[in-house]
Order: C-alpha cells, then sequence, then structure tokens
C-alpha cells in the first residue's frame, strides 16, 4: 500500500510518498535557510507561516511526482511533535484536513522515530539496533526495538554536535550551517594543534555535553588573534581540526559504550549501528563510528545523506511501521512541541506540553 508522509517540524516543508515495502516512490523537500538567513537562526513564526503557505504544494509536489493520486493511498502520517509548535500544527492540521476529505486512517509520527526507523526503510535491519541520531537539535543513543519501543541509552545534556559546528563556524567566520565548511577547513589543518576538552569522558554512561566547547574554542581564537594580530588561515584550520578532533573522540568514546550494552543486554543475533542525522555526513565523524562498531562485531549503517536529514519519506515509513502495528489517530490528535521517545504517550490535543 502507499503512504503518504508529511513532515514540518523545523525548517524543511516535506511531502513524500512511500510504499508499504519499502520503494519511496516521491520525497520532496523545501528548505527555509533563505528566509532565516538574516536572524542567524530559524525564527519559530516564520516558519510556521511558511510552512502554512507551502504544505498543500508540498503534498500535490509529492503526489505528481508519484504518479499517484489521493485516492489511490492507504494512509496519511503526519509529524506530531517534538519541534516548533506553529509548524508541527501546520503538517497536523494539512494531514487531519486530507484524512477528513478522503476517510483515509491518520497515524501521528514522533519525528524522532522517523529519524530512528530510517535504516529500516533504506536497509531493512532487523530490531534491535543501536541508533545514534547526531543532528543539529538532537544527540542521542537508542535501542531500537519496534517500531515503538525505544530505549534511550543517553545524550547530550547540553548543545547538539550540530549546534556545535554551527557556533564553531560562526566564531570563525566561516558561512551556516557550518558543518561541512568547518570540515572543509579542517581537511588542511592539524587535529592535535589544540587540546580542546573532551567533556564527561571520565564519567561512567554514555551522556554527552558539547556546550563547554565553543568557550574553548573562542579563547583559543582569541589568544591566537592577540598573538598573530588576526587569524591566519592556517590556525584557522587548526582550529576546525582540532574541535572537530574532539567531537569524533567524544563520540566514538561513547558510542563504544553504548555499544557495550546493547550487545550485553539485547544480545542481537545481528548486531548493527545505525546512524542518522546532518552530523553524520561528517567523513572524520564516521569514519571513527565505522571502526568503534568494526570493534564491537556490530554492522555500520549510514543511510543516504537525503535521508539523514530531515524528510517525510521518513515520516511515512514510521507511518507504514505504527499501522501495521495497529496504531491509528483520530481527530484528536495533537501537536506536542516535546515529546521525548522513550515514553509511548500519544500526542493528544491538550497533551502536549
Ligand atoms: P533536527 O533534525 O535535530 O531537528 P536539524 O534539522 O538542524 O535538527 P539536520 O538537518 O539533521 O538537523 O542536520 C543539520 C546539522 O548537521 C547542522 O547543524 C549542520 O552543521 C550539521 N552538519 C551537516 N553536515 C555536516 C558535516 N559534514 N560535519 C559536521 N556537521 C554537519
Ligand atoms: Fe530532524
Amino acid at each position: 500500500f502507499l503512504m503518504l508522509g508529511i513532515e514540518s517540524s523545523c525548517d524543511d516543508t516535506a511531502a513524500a510518498v512511500v510504499r508499504s515495502d519499502g520503494e519511496i516512490l516521491s520525497s520532496e523537500v523545501t528548505g527555509q535557510a533563505a528566509l532565516h538567513a538574516a536572524y542567524g537562526g530559524v525564527v519559530p513564526e516564520l516558519a510556521a507561516r511558511a510552512h502554512a503557505e507551502r504544505l498543500d504544494i508540498a503534498v500535490e509536489a509529492a503526489l505528481a511526482v508519484a504518479g499517484t493520486r489521493l485516492a489511490e493511498l492507504s494512509g496519511i502520517a503526519v509529524t506530531a511533535g517534538p519541534g516548533l509548535i506553529g509548524g508541527v500544527l501546520s503538517g497536523v492540521m494539512c494531514a487531519k484536513g486530507i484524512a477528513f476529505g478522503t476517510g483515509l486512517p491518520l497515524v501521528g509520527v514522533n519525528h524522532l522515530a522517523g529519524h530512528a526507523l530510517t535504516p529500516r526503510l533504506t536497509d531493512h535491519l532487523p530490531y534491535p539496533y543501536l541508533m545514534l541520531l547526531v543532528s543539529g537539535g538532537h544527540c542521542q543513543f537508542l535501542i531500537v526495538r519496534g517500531p515503538d519501543d525505544f530505549r534511550r541509552l543517553g545524550g547530550t545534556i547540553d548543545d547538539a554536535p550540530g549546534e556545535a559546528f554551527d557556533k564553531c563556524a560562526r566564531l570563525l567566520a566561516l558561512p551556516q550551517p557550518g558543518g561541512p565548511h568547518v570540515e572543509r577547513v579542517a581537511a588542511g589543518g592539524d587535529p592535535g594543534a589544540i587540546r580542546f576538552p573532551r567533556p564527561l569522558l571520565d564519567r561512567p554512561g554514555c551522556d554527552m555535553s558539547f556546550s563547554g566547547l565553543k568557550t574553548a574554542l573562542l579563547r583559543a581564537r582569541d589568544a591566537d588573534v592577540a598573538e598573530h594580530g588576526g587569524l591566519p588561515e592556517r590556525r584557522r584550520a587548526d582550529l576546525c581540526a582540532s574541535f572537530q578532533a574532539a567531537v569524533a573522540d567524544v563520540l566514538a568514546e561513547k558510542s563504544r559504550r553504548a555499544l557495550a550494552v546493547y550487545m550485553e543486554e539485547e544480545a542481537p543475533t545481528a548486531p548493527s549501528f545505525a546512524v542518522a542525522g546532518g552530523v553524520a555526513a561528517n567523513e572524520a565523524i564516521r569514519s571513527r563510528l565505522e571502526t568503534v562498531a568494526a570493534g564491537a562485531g556490530a554492522r555500520f549503517i549510514a543511510p543516504p545523506l537525503p535521508l539523514c536529514t530531515d524528510n517525510a519519506a521518513m515520516i511515512a515509513w514510521a507511518g507504514i511501521e505504527r499501522i501495521r502495528a495497529g496504531h491509528r489517530d483520530g481527530m484528536d490528535l495533537g501537536a506536542r512541541p516535546r515529546w521525548p521517545l522513550d515514553t509511548s504517550s500519544p500526542a493528544l490535543i491538550g497533551g502536549g506540553r
């Protein structure tokens, strides 16, 4: 059967049609970078208005590219949280309108579950697998046991690594989003030039912290500027390389611990470690994680980038899995700004915080 997916929880307006065997018939994503560029971050009110204007266009495009019509669909899946509430509401109202008009089943999806279930769409990964979700807004280890069964092993206690990369870029006068630029400049630098902190590595568990890194980077940059009367290209490259090495070290060591817990407590027959989120695009980080997975005897999976970052195909797929598991939402489906993955509480009106 065919599932329509709708995603509007941050700054991407997305719609997709996915078949129940995992074939992606269409995946339309419209970003809002230009809209928010002047503000140095996503402005929630502007994002919500843009979603409201563009969602029906995205849905029409997704149907057209897939060569299908509403009448041929079997259901509608929509991100019901967590995210910027205005955007989530726009998506939920759009999905409800279509469900009301067509009588199709409606299913609300947790955005994080969408990311976490992506390796099942791309690689038919069997449960349970370990997932590192590492993006601009999130950083957490999850054992994925089923479409509605997630165990969180730990995560960042402050910034997400993508956010840290973006701040690093800002401090070094590189464009946004910063990750790819920091990676490019880092390639010409020495990762051992500056010893940045590796927070929380001395403590047990899988929690991480990245906010201290930017303060350390700021200090190192200012010292360089004071010494050289500006920031020489070579020092900028060293700062980027050293920063990236610190993030990679923390992610690698915490992944090693998370894998140990996963192997020990789940005793998986086909051990797998999957990553998702924009930071997984970073080659230096990716190769470190690959090594860690190999060391633990686990298969390493990194879905193609367009499916790692925000998209609606992952929402359609999560909807397919949820509907298969017997879930279905009614017209009381609400939008939740917060929705932790390891509680299965439904997104009901008034249920959000
Ligand atoms: P979320 O999905 O958690 O709400 P988001 O939409 O900001 O957040 P993504 O689109 O998954 O997250 O990823 C964007 C983030 O990934 C940005 O912070 C960006 O800097 C970072 N990023 C992208 N490419 C790279 C790279 N090569 N190296 C490091 N970071 C990267
Ligand atoms: Fe996301």
